[in-house]
Parts: structure tokens; sequence; C-alpha cells
């Protein structure tokens, strides 16, 4: 099964690398179209109807059953996982519909702050688990611990923009990194990761997010969805390494910044404690999607929140202290990556 999955996904991969640009417009076909289906469309029923073929034991439709003008994630013939009612017989040929897409619309990254042989024991065998765990062997294996289509227990209390509860919705990474410990001011120092390590993250990030049309407004830290409670994958995961050499996740344009930065330095330390200003802070803070209650107070929550974006965007100070450059940075973020 898993393996078949493999191939079925790679399949898609491969294809999809090739034609992602123009999701609009492309007529999609499948791999495994010249595999005759063994679910035959019976005499006089119209052919245009979906045909299923079967794959060790894994039946896929053969063509692309959903809508990509209409959906963000669609790219998908699908495998079917069907009910078997006693006595009776489900059809899958005759009426797939269009108006479908993925459940997985996040793909979210994690430190286990654990070595690789404990990691394994906690998302393995407690309460807590995530799809994929990158070890810190050197190896070129990557563990998968549930099954895509299920729900793994990575992000709990968790929101993004208009969406909660994260795990119903997300594929969850869980890379072996030790985290942080607190100096004697209370900085949080963090461990780096290992380039071996980097470079499997962005493969399989890359695979996801191409399989499942994930945008990437929707490729996160778990600091970013619970600023609250989270810090990782902490200020030393290299996202705007993954944005520049392999076109994962969100990056700000640094003329945007620089922009905004100049325009932020003017009076920015007059008006920094004006409740007014504040809440425009926080407000944009929100609409870029954290999941802040604008106070017009620098409160605990509001803290928590700039420390995260400061992870993820501004990782060289993370003080959770909004500064000109923070502000600019969010701004520019603001601009290029838009609520729809
Ligand atoms: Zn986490």
């Amino acid at each position: 099964m898993r393996k078949t999955l493999y191939i079925i996904g790679l399949s898609v991969f491969v294809f999809s690398c090739t034609s992602q640009k123009n999701v609009k417009t492309t007529s999609y076909r499948p791999k495994t179209s010249t595999i005759q289906p063994k679910t035959t469309v019976k005499p006089g029923v119209d052919k245009s109807k979906s045909q299923v073929t079967n794959e060790r034991g894994v039946e896929f439709f053969t063509t692309n059953i959903a809508d990509p003008a209409k959906n963000d994630n669609t790219i998908s013939y699908g495998s079917l996982v069907s009910a078997k009612p006693a006595g009776y017989k489900v059809v899958k040929t005759y009426f797939p519909a269009i108006a479908q897409n993925f459940r997985q619309r996040y793909l979210i990254l994690h430190y286990t702050a654990l070595p690789d042989d404990k990691s394994i024991t906690v998302l393995t065998q407690q309460a807590v688990s995530a799809h994929y765990l990158v070890n810190n062997s050197g190896d070129n294996e990557i563990y998968q611990l549930v099954d895509e289509n299920k729900r793994s227990y990575h992000a709990g209390v968790s929101a993004w923009r208009a969406d909660k509860n994260l795990n119903d919705t997300s594929i969850g990474i869980e890379i072996v990194n030790s985290g942080y410990t607190a100096d004697s001011t209370g900085k949080k120092i963090f461990v780096s990761f290992n380039d071996d390590q980097i470079k499997k993250v962005a493969a399989l990030a890359k695979d996801i997010i191409t399989r499942y049309q994930i945008p990437a407004t929707n490729v996160l830290a778990h600091s970013d969805i619970a600023p609250t409670r989270k810090q990782d994958p902490g200020p030393l995961f290299p996202w705007k390494k993954l944005y520049d050499e392999y076109q994962i996740g969100m990056w700000y344009d640094e003329s945007a910044k620089q922009s905004f930065y100049d325009a932020a330095q003017i009076d920015f330390a007059a008006k920094y404690n004006e409740p007014s200003f504040v809440f425009v802070i926080q407000t944009a803070l929100q609409k870029f999607g954290y999941a802040v209650e604008p106070s017009g107070k620098w409160d605990d929550a509001t803290k928590s929140t700039i420390e995260a974006l400061q992870y993820h965007f501004r990782p060289q100070n993370y003080d959770g202290i909004m500064d000109a450059e923070t502000w600019a940075i969010l701004q520019a973020l603001n601009q290029k990556y838009p609520t729809k």
C-alpha cells in the first residue's frame, strides 16, 4: 500500500512539476491512463464519466475529477476509499463530482526538542504525532508515522487567518532538533539544524506542497499558528533559504521592505506607545494571519506574536518587541500576500 501510494504520488509529482503554472487551462492526462481499468463502463452509459484503474489493490480515477479552476488544491485523480455495504455495490465510475478538493491545505513544520530515539518513542507511543519525522542521523531516510489522509496530532490549539484547529487540514513534519535553552538573562538560545536535515525537509515539503497545491501562505511554523504556546522550529530554521532555493513558503521583497522601513523610521519612536498605533500593528498582524486580538496595548499575546513573526522573518533579533524593521517586514508581507 505504502509503495503504491509512493509510486502514484511520485507520478503526480513529476507530472505536476511541468504543469503547475498552467493549472487553470491544462487538460490533465494521468500517467496511469494506458492501464486498462478493471472497472468497465456499462454499455449505454456516457463515456465521459470517469473510469477507475486499480494498482496493487488501490483504486484511482483515471481522469482528474476535480475542478482546478474552482479550488486551490485540486490536482488529483484521487484514490478511492469506499464503503463495502453488505449486499450492495458501490459504483464509482458514473458520478464523480468536480466539486471537491484535498483536505490537506496546510504544511506545518516543527522541531521535536528531543534526540532521534526519544523523538521516535514520543511521536509513536504517546498522545502526540506527526505525519513525517526527519531524523538527525545523516542517512537518506524520512520516517512516515501517520497516513497523509489521516489526522496526526501535531498542531494542537491553533489558528491561521480564517482557519482553526489545523490538525484537521494539515500535514505535520517534525524535525529532530534540541530546541532551546534559556541563558542567564532569559534569552532563548536555539540549536542549529544541519544541512542534511534541511535538504530532507526541503525535498519532503516540496513533494507535499506540489501534490496538494498548498499555497505559500499555508506553509507555516508551529509558532505561527500557536504563537503564545510554541517556538518551533525557531529562528535558526532557514525559511529564507527554503524560499530562495526551493520556492517553499513566503518571503518579503527587499525593495518593498526598504520602502516601508524608510517611512516607518520617521516617527516610529514617537508614536510607539500610542494605543491607536499599537492597534494598527495588531490589526496588521491579524491580517497577515496571526490569531491576535487587537487591544491597543503591548500585551503578552502581542509580544509572543511579534516574536513568532521574528522567528520566521527577522531571525537576527527575536526579542518580541516591535521595531521599525519588523514593522516594515510585516507591511511588506501583507502587501505581497494579501488575504483573499
Ligand atoms: Zn511543534
